[in-house]
C-alpha cells in the first residue's frame, strides 16, 4: 500500500498542477477580456408585489467569451476580487447600465452589487457619484446589494460609505440575507432600506411549512426595523400568491423573468403592456 499511497501522492501533485495551471490560465483570459469589455450587465425584472408594477432590473455581470460562450458570475467574480480588479469591473458594468438605461423608462431602478472588498478603498462613494453625475443617472434610481457574510472586516468603512451614498438618494439592500454570520447585528450597524431573502429560504418555502415560517420571520422583521423586502427565485406561482399575502414588496425570478441582455431586455419592454 506504500506504493498505493505514493501513486494517490503523485495523482494529487499532478491534479495540482493542472488546477493552478487552468487558475493561471483563467487570471490571463479576465485581465484580457477586463481590457475588452467582455463583462456585461445582463438584467432581471424587479416586480412590485401590489400589482403587478416593474420596478426595475437587478444588474448581474456576465462573460461574453468570445470562444467559450456565456459565463456566469460565480466563475470569474471571486477571482476579480482576488486580482484587485473588482472596483473597475463595478464601475464599467455601472457605467453600462446607466447608459442603457437611457432608452428604457426614467422611472425604472437599477440594483447593482457591490463585492465587499470594494469596500476597503475610501474614494468609493465619489466615484460611484461621479458616475452618477456623469451619466445623468439620478442617484435615488439606484440601488446597492451588498452581502453581509464577508463584511464583518470591513464594518466602519462600509457605514461611512454607505452613509454618504444614502445621504443623497441611493438606497441600500442587505442580499442574501439570513445565510451569513451576523445579519442580525448590520441591521443595527449599517445604513439599510431593504432586506433580499435568500433564494434558498424561498426555495425551501415550497418545499415545506419550516421554509415558510423561516421566510415570514423575515417579512416580518424587516416591518419591526422599517425596512422593505424582496424576495428572490420565485418560480412557482403559488409562492408568489403567499409572499403577496405575507406583504412582502418587491419579487425577482424565473416567473417573472430570467436575467436577459440590454438588447433582449429593450425588446421585452416593449412587449410589456403598460
Ligand atoms: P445574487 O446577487 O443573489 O443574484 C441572484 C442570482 O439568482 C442570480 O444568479 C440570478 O440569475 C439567480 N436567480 C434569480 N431568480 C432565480 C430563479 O427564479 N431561479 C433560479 N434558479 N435562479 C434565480 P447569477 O446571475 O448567476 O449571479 C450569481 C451571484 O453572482 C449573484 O447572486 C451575486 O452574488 C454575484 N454577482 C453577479 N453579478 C455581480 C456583480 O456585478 N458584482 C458582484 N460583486 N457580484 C455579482
Ligand atoms: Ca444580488
Ligand atoms: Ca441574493
Ligand atoms: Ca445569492
Amino acid at each position: 500500500t506504500r506504493r498505493g499511497l505514493h501513486g494517490s501522492l503523485r495523482r494529487f501533485e499532478a491534479g495540482m498542477e493542472e488546477a493552478l495551471k487552468e487558475r493561471h490560465a483563467l487570471e490571463v483570459d479576465l485581465r484580457r477580456a477586463l481590457d475588452e469589455d467582455e463583462i456585461v450587465p445582463f438584467y432581471q425584472p424587479l416586480i412590485a408585489l401590489d400589482g403587478d408594477r416593474l420596478i426595475g432590473f437587478e444588474v448581474l455581470a456576465r462573460w461574453q467569451h468570445p470562444t467559450r460562450g456565456l459565463i456566469p458570475p460565480a466563475a470569474f467574480i471571486p477571482l476579480a476580487e482576488e486580482i484587485g480588479r473588482i472596483g473597475e469591473l463595478f464601475d464599467k458594468l455601472l457605467v453600462r447600465a446607466c447608459s442603457d438605461a437611457r432608452s428604457w423608462p426614467s422611472d425604472l431602478r437599477l440594483s447593482v452589487n457591490i463585492s465587499p472588498t470594494q469596500f476597503a478603498e475610501p474614494q468609493m462613494a465619489s466615484r460611484i457619484l461621479d458616475i452618477l453625475a456623469k451619466e445623468n443617472f439620478a442617484p435615488a434610481r439606484l440601488e446597492l446589494e451588498i452581502t453581509e457574510n464577508a463584511l464583518v472586516d470591513e464594518v466602519s468603512s462600509a457605514r461611512l460609505i454607505l452613509t454618504t451614498l444614502r445621504n443623497v438618494g441611493v438606497s441600500v439592500a442587505l442580499d442574501d440575507f439570513g445565510t451569513g454570520y451576523s445579519s442580525l447585528r448590520h441591521l443595527s450597524d449599517l445604513p439599510v432600506d431593504r432586506l433580499k431573502i435568500d433564494r434558498g429560504f424561498v426555495e425551501s418555502a415550497r418545499l415545506n411549512e419550516e421554509g415558510w415560517r423561516i421566510v415570514r420571520a423575515i417579512v416580518q422583521l424587516a416591518g419591526t426595523f422599517d425596512l422593505a423586502t424582496t424576495a428572490e427565485g420565485i418560480e412557482a406561482p403559488e409562492i408568489l400568491s403567499t409572499l403577496r399575502e405575507l406583504g412582502c414588496d418587491i419579487g425577482q425570478g424565473y416567473l417573472f423573468g430570467k436575467p436577459i441582455s440590454a438588447e433582449q431586455t429593450s425588446l421585452w419592454l416593449l412587449g410589456r403592456p403598460l
